[in-house]
């Protein structure tokens, strides 16, 4: 099983909220500082059980799939 979920295809489709680290009920997603100091969620396949929770809670996807 590989398929976890896709966050975001690009660095601006992602705002840094948080907001799927901090529901992720198994602590999956880590927030990674890139080079200029924004933090991007980094999900760990080991640990995803494919809940999806962190996708409906995005913002982004929010705004983009309703
Ligand atoms: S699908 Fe569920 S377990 Fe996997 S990273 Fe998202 S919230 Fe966490
Ligand atoms: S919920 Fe969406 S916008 Fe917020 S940090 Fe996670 S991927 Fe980025």
């Amino acid at each position: 099983m590989n398929n976890i979920p896709m966050l975001f295809k690009k660095r601006e489709d992602c705002c840094g909220c948080t907001a799927c680290y901090a529901i992720c009920p198994k602590d999956a997603i880590t927030m990674i500082e890139d080079e200029e100091g924004f933090e991007y969620p980094q999900i760990d396949e080991n640990k995803c059980v494919h809940c999806y929770q962190c996708i409906k809670v995005c913002p982004f996807k929010a705004t983009k799939e309703a």
